[in-house]
């Protein structure tokens, strides 16, 4: 522990999460060290943020904590090769996300505090949010506790954040892997571009305006999707029209009907059972090469055209789509960065670690 009996943190991955926790640590008062494979993607962001930068067993090897911030589909090697050899006897190891440990990729050294933060938002949203006083709910969860103060860390860790200015919920490691996976896949990921994309399909197969076609089922979501952010489903329909209210009724379960709900059943089980991860790790191993397919025709639906064009036109936007963008390269570099953890893939899967 510190004289101010924090602990002492080191965050090994700069990226969407690492990044935003950083500052939202250092801010708050904690003793920060980043965790980096040296000429990584990531260190120039790191060190023009004024943090110091170790490789990830030099970080480690001096921390309280430990936050496991790199691509999930990296942790095992990261954690056999760097984390176990390196942590010190009876340190906190942190995630933020629960798929490795509960899934058993990762079997935690005995004498470690095992613990979980997940904000519920992307890390470009955890910092602003942050930085206007205000925070991203954090769910948190303890996995092991040695030395009694297990959820002590994880709540001062959260509360760091801002977490606890919007609220902390109290989960498992198995509830949070298996409702994470199931959002993203179901609803958030998955579904909704799956229901945006055909959508967009019908309309221009119809013959309407790509164009016109865009502004309906995409661009309008958002302020759909604010209405429920601000006050659920019940605040959408009292902003829209008597005839919007009327076709939601009738035609909203013909779209998502029984069967879409015993669909995701299925992927739930799927999640469950660990059918979905075995899958996902069997993929990465292999160099990604559907995922890659998949991400290609995403990338090249007509929707994706039309979208650039008309953005183009509203030059706010080109500003707030900023820190997406701008981990882009970071990814697709980071196989060029040799070292401990290091996989073999020229490209790690940005998209899908920048979901929620
Ligand atoms: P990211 O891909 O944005 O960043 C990964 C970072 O790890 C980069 O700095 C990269 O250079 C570094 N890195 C990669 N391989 C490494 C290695 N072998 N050793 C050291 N550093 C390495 O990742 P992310 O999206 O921030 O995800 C991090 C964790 O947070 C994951 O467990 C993810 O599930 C979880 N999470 C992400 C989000 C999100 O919105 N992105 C939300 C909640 C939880
Ligand atoms: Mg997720």
């Amino acid at each position: 522990m510190t004289a101010s009996n924090q602990p002492k943190i080191a965050i090994v991955g700069y990226g969407s999460q690492g990044r935003a926790h950083a500052l939202n640590l250092r801010d708050s008062g904690f003793d920060v060290t980043i965790g980096l494979r040296s000429g990584g993607p990531t260190e120039v962001k790191a060190l023009a943020d004024g943090f110091t930068v170790k490789t990830p067993a030099e970080a480690v090897a001096q921390a309280d904590l430990v936050a496991v911030l790199t691509p999930d589909m990296v942790q095992k090697k990261l954690y056999n090769d760097v984390l176990a050899p390196n942590m010190k006897a009876g340190a906190c190891l942190l995630f933020a996300h629960g798929l490795n440990v509960h899934f058993g990729m990762i079997a935690p050294r005995e004498d470690l505090d095992v613990v979980l933060v997940a904000p519920k938002g992307p890390g470009a949203l955890v910092r602003r949010e942050y930085e206007i006083g205000r925070g991203v709910p954090c769910i948190f969860a303890v996995h092991q506790d040695r030395s009694g103060r297990a959820e002590e860390f994880a709540k001062t860790y959260a509360a760091g954040l801002g977490g606890a200015r919007a609220n902390l919920i109290k989960t498992t490691f198995k509830e949070e892997t298996e409702t994470d996976l199931f959002g993203e896949q179901a609803v958030l990921c998955g579904g909704a571009s799956a229901l945006v994309q055909a959508g967009f399909e019908t309309l221009v197969e119809a013959g309407y305006q790509p164009e016109i076609a865009y502004y309906e089922v995409l661009h309008e979501l958002k302020l759909i999707v604010d209405l429920f952010y601000e006050g659920g489903i019940t605040r959408m329909l009292e902003f829209v029209s008597e005839t919007a209210q009327y076709g939601d009724f009738v035609s909203g379960p013909r779209v998502i009907n029984a069967e879409t709900k015993a669909r995701m059943k299925d992927i739930l089980s799927e999640i469950q059972d660990g059918t979905f991860v075995q899958r996902w790790v069997a993929e990465y191993d292999a160099g990604l090469p559907n995922y890659r397919k998949y991400q290609q025709a995403d990338l090249d639906h007509p929707i994706e055209k039309v979208g650039r064009e008309l953005r183009a036109k509203m030059q706010w936007l080109q500003q707030s789509a900023q820190p997406a963008s701008t981990a882009q390269p970071a990814a697709a570099a980071s196989g060029t960065d040799a070292a401990a953890g290091a996989t073999a893939h020229p490209a790690n899967p940005q998209p899908i670690a920048e979901t929620a």
